[in-house]
């Protein structure tokens, strides 16, 4: 068993698929373990997404993370981070393989429906940011 962190992202939320988004890894076997709607600051995002900060997108990146209300969940299943990446889709939605989530709710690479956590490291990393041990059942 894996547990990665997923996040629903501000375009998705606007556009009311929380749902269907969450049927998806429902339907695949990843269980909410944990979830939350929030606000995200400016300090917050900032921090969450430092791995990129040097990179040329890093604050469109954040203005978008920080333009409307966000879900955040932990996955739990097997092979919940790699299952999680394929359910997801590629970051471009131009490039997402067919039925993915991102290929179904996403308009473009800044904007592209959802976030999950890349390696089980980074998913622990990320799952602390965000809940407590008392939050994850
Ligand atoms: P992923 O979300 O698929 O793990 P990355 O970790 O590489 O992708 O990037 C984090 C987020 O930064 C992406 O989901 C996307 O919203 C944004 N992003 C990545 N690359 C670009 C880019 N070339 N132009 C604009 N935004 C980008
Ligand atoms: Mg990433």
């Amino acid at each position: 068993m894996e547990q990665t962190l997923s996040i629903i992202k501000p375009d998705a939320v606007k556009k009311g698929v929380i749902g269907k988004i969450i049927d998806r890894f429902e339907s695949n076997n990843l269980r909410i373990a944990a979830i939350k709607k929030l606000q995200l600051t400016r300090c917050e995002a900032e921090t969450f997404y430092a791995i990129h900060k040097e990179r040329p997108f890093f604050k469109d990146l954040v203005d978008f993370m920080v333009s409307g209300p966000v879900v955040v969940m932990v996955l739990e299943g097997k092979n919940a981070v790699a299952k999680n990446r394929e359910l997801m889709g590629a970051t471009n939605p131009k490039e997402a393989a067919k039925g993915t989530i991102r290929a179904d709710f996403a308009d473009s690479i800044d904007a592209n429906a959802v976030h999950g956590s890349d390696s089980l490291e980074n998913a622990k990393n990320e799952i602390a940011f965000f809940f407590g041990a008392r939050e994850i059942c």
